[in-house]
C-alpha cells in the first residue's frame, strides 16, 4: 500500500474494536480476545472478491457489511458466541471515498453483529476482502454438519431465494414492484447471519450449516457428514411475500432451492421439537444419502468456484 497504510488504517479501521472481549485490539502485532473459563475458540475466514461475490459497481458500503455478516454467519452456523474479527483488505489504490463508504458498512457489521474489529491487514492489489472471524464455544458443544439422525426434522431460518431474487433484480433478470425489488436488493446486501438462533440451537439440534451456496447444496453437506439422505418438500419452503409475487412461482422456488447467499441456517432437530421462532420445517432425514427434493431433480447444487 502507499506510503500511508497506517494513517488510512486509524482513520478507517480503528473505531470498530471495542468488545466486552477485546483485550486488544488494532495497533500492535496481534489481538488479544478473552475467552471465558471452559470454552474454545471457534474460527473461519471467508473472502469475497469483486466481480466474483458482488457486482462490481455494489456501494463500498454494501460490500463491506455483506463480507462481515457472511463471515459472521459461519459462526452462527458452529453455534459460536462472536468474539471479534479481522480484516485483510486488498485494494487497487487508496481511493479514500471508497475507503470512507466501506468502512461505514464495516463498522455497521461490526456493531450489529457484536464483532468488534480487532485487527487486519491492508495491501495493494485487485479489490478483495477477507474477513476472518472468532467466537466462543462452551468446551465439548458444537453445531456440527455431522450429527443428523434418520426421523430428524430439517429446518430452516426465515424466508429462502431472496438474494438470488435480489442478484436477478440487481442484473435486471426480474423486475418487479419497486418495493419488493428494493426488499429483496437489501436482503442480498444486508443478510442477517442467524446468530442467536445458532446459541440457541446448541443444546438441541444435531446437524447444522448456514445457506450460502443453496438450500439442496448446503443441506447435502449434512447428508454427506452425517451419512443420512435428506429428503425436501419444495411446497414447504418459506418464501418472503417480495419473492412469492414473482409470477413464476417455479423460478421462486428454484432460487430459493438453490440461489445461495442467503446466510440463513438449515439444521436438524429430533421430530418431536418444537420449531424454534421464525424457522420453517422443510423436509427430513432418511436413511441413505444425498438430498432429493421431489419436481427438483435437475437442479444441481450450489456454485462452484473451479
Ligand atoms: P504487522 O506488520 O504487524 O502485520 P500491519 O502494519 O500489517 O502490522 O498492521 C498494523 C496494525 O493495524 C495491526 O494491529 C493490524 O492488525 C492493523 N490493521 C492493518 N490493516 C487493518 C485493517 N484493514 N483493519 C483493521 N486493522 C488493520
Ligand atoms: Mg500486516
Amino acid at each position: 500500500m502507499p506510503a500511508d497504510e497506517f494513517s488510512l488504517i486509524a482513520r478507517y479501521f480503528s473505531a470498530f474494536g471495542a468488545g466486552p472481549a477485546v483485550a486488544l485490539g488494532v495497533g500492535d502485532d496481534c489481538a488479544i480476545l478473552a475467552l471465558e473459563p471452559g470454552e474454545r475458540l471457534a474460527t473461519s475466514v471467508d473472502t469475497v472478491v469483486a466481480g466474483v461475490h458482488f457486482p462490481p459497481d455494489s456501494l463500498p458500503e454494501d460490500v463491506g457489511y455483506r463480507a462481515v455478516a457472511a463471515a459472521a454467519s459461519d459462526l452462527a452456523a458452529m453455534g459460536a458466541r462472536p468474539l471479534g474479527m479481522t480484516l485483510a483488505l486488498t485494494l487497487p489504490d487508496a481511493d479514500e471515498l471508497w475507503l470512507h463508504s466501506f468502512s461505514q458498512g464495516v463498522g455497521a457489521a461490526a456493531s450489529a453483529l457484536a464483532l468488534p474489529l480487532v485487527g487486519g491487514d491492508t495491501t495493494r492489489g485487485p479489490l478483495t476482502v477477507s474477513v476472518q472471524v472468532f467466537g466462543a464455544l462452551p468446551a465439548g458443544k458444537a453445531l456440527l454438519r455431522a450429527g443428523a439422525q434418520v426421523g430428524d426434522a430439517v429446518y430452516v431460518s426465515g424466508t429462502l431465494g431472496d438474494a438470488a431474487g435480489g442478484l436477478a433484480v440487481l442484473e435486471g433478470r426480474y423486475r418487479p414492484e419497486p418495493e419488493a425489488a428494493e426488499y429483496l436488493e437489501q436482503r442480498f446486501f444486508r443478510p442477517l447471519p442467524r446468530l442467536q438462533l445458532g446459541m440457541l440451537l446448541l443444546d438441541d439440534a444435531h446437524a447444522a450449516i448456514d445457506i450460502s451456496d443453496g438450500l439442496l447444496a448446503d443441506a447435502g453437506h449434512i447428508a454427506a457428514a452425517s451419512g443420512v439422505g435428506i429428503r425436501l418438500d419444495a411446497g414447504r419452503l418459506p418464501l418472503s411475500p417480495a419473492l412469492a409475487s414473482h409470477p413464476d412461482r417455479d423460478q421462486a422456488l428454484r432460487w430459493a432451492l438453490a440461489g445461495g447467499d442467503d446466510y440463513e441456517l438449515c439444521f436438524c432437530l429430533p421430530p418431536a421439537a418444537t420449531a424454534p421462532a421464525d424457522c420453517t420445517r422443510v423436509g427430513e432425514v432418511l436413511a441413505g444419502g444425498g438430498v432429493v427434493c421431489p419436481g427438483f431433480d435437475d437442479l444441481a447444487g450450489g456454485y462452484s468456484h473451479f
